[in-house]
């Protein structure tokens, strides 16, 4: 197990040197997936289009790289230092756009969690159990 946890963590290492989300989002499917949880992936046909959509917990996950969709007081979040008005913009956009999706997603009557890119790399089972609680929670309302 902690070799899996290890090799984990180099993969999202390895993800955020070459700025793309595709690995956490990986990892965070996989460690769902082996605890049981069934999903689907990207649904179009949603706001925003979600990373997870787990039907029977009337639940979408975002998994959120800290650089693009600029994580609040995070590191990862920098504003680089050329062509500073055009990511300044794309930024603000980003953020926009996140919060009309979950907006829009909880008005028909999902739960929205959001899982960012620092915690996974910082503790990546200990933001998965958060989720994982979370989902245990939402199951519990929906089949009360
Ligand atoms: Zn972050």
């Amino acid at each position: 197990m902690s070799d899996i946890i290890s090799k984990s963590k180099r993969s999202i290492n390895m993800s955020h040197i070459h700025g793309t989300n595709t690995t956490i989002e990986i990892l965070v499917r996989k460690y769902l997936f082996g605890h049981g949880f069934r999903f689907r992936k990207n649904d179009k046909k949603l706001p925003g289009k979600p990373d997870v959509v787990l039907k029977k917990y009337k639940t979408v996950i975002f998994i959120n790289g800290c650089f693009w969709h600029h994580h609040k007081n995070c590191k990862l979040a920098y504003i680089p230092k050329t062509n500073t008005d055009f990511w300044v913009n794309k930024f603000a956009k980003n953020i926009m756009n996140d919060k009309r999706h979950s907006r829009e997603l909880r008005k028909m009557g999902y739960h929205v969690i959001t899982v960012w890119e620092c915690l996974l790399q910082k503790d990546f089972k200990r933001e998965m159990n958060r989720v994982i609680r979370l989902l245990n929670k939402y199951r519990d309302t929906h089949s009360a």
